[in-house]
């Protein structure tokens, strides 16, 4: 009887595992071809975005290499053959990257789907008396929580479009994902309410524009929109004295490069230094110990609870 019994039980197990083994073939004649597909991304925010709502089913790389500043990156050719042979490639937008548009109109991979991450955000004009550029126009559309979840979004919808068959499983996340973003701009809110000073003086190039518009702060920055030119003479005076002036106790400096200029201030002023870190992309250290977007803008709340000396 027990005999019996077990025979019965091995026969459906091995029905089960024929069936199962069955299904997984079937899936992947059937399906996308292979079990992952590939997305590249340009800056880490956009990199960051993609792994946390791919989750399993996406293997996502950041084109910019551990370290290197983002204004001046230019792509190599075997950079080209890397977005040429992902299924998707992600870029911030035209302002911040202005290379993607003729690598796209380039690809020969039929398969490979580009997006442009600040669809649907109206980007910022400079502050007026701030050192202008060409176009004028402001491309770190991410130092703002609302456009994340809008990059979150069309991020989610490209996803989809590229493998429906995990539609719910990259809803959840966005929605997880998002959810986070509401946390932190409500600390955010909260942190910068009450502060001793309202100046944000940035030893670095302006790249804070959205998140000083966001909170209300005011933000000065030794340089234009990318960290390439030196600050004038006239400009460095102009920033010690405000902060001379209105008794600033802290400057900020950016993430990756010398942090001379802000160090200039410093001494000028006997002020203290920290980092204000925009996140363009991280160094070889923080993409080894798994740093999130969310954990630099975590700091940054820190660092500017600190600097601005809010209750
Ligand atoms: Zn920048």
């Amino acid at each position: 009887m027990m005999k019996k019994y077990i025979f019965f039980i091995t026969i459906l197990l091995l029905i089960g595992g024929g069936i199962t083994l069955g299904i997984n073939r079937s899936k992947q004649s059937v399906g996308t071809t292979k079990e992952k597909f590939t997305v590249v991304t340009t800056l880490f925010p956009l990199y960051d975005f993609v792994k946390n709502i791919g989750g399993d089913f996406v293997d996502v790389t950041l084109l910019l290499p551990p370290g290197v500043e983002a204004h001046s990156f230019e792509p190599k050719p075997s950079d080209i053959v890397r977005i040429d042979a992902s299924d998707l490639f992600v870029y911030t937008g035209k302002f911040m990257e202005p290379w993607a548009e003729d690598i796209i109109k380039g690809v020969t991979n039929k398969n490979m789907q580009s997006v442009d991450a600040s669809i649907g955000i109206d980007l910022m004009k400079l502050t007026p008396g701030m050192p202008d550029e060409a176009n004028g126009l402001d491309p770190h559309i991410w130092l703002d929580f609302d456009n994340d979840k809008k990059m979150i979004h069309t991020l989610t919808s490209a996803l989809i479009a590229k493998d429906p068959l995990h539609t719910a499983y990259y809803h959840n996340r966005e929605e997880d994902y998002m959810e986070k973003f509401t946390v932190l701009d409500y600390k955010y809110k909260l942190s910068l309410e009450n502060c001793a000073t309202k100046e944000v003086i940035y030893g670095g190039h302006y790249a804070f524009g959205y998140l000083a518009h966001r909170y209300a702060l005011e933000y000065l920055a030794a340089q234009g929109l990318a960290p390439d030119a030196e600050p004038t003479p006239r400009d460095l005076i102009k920033l010690v004295d405000q902060v001379k002036k209105n008794n600033i106790k802290y400057v900020f400096y950016e993430e990756l490069t010398s942090p001379k200029i802000a160090e200039t201030i410093a001494k000028e002023t006997n002020a203290k230094m920290l980092l204000l870190n925009a996140s363009h992309n991280v160094s070889k250290e923080d993409i080894e110990s798994g740093v999130s977007f969310l954990d630099i803008m975590e700091a940054n709340r820190a660092s500017l609870t600190e600097g601005l000396q809010c209750e």
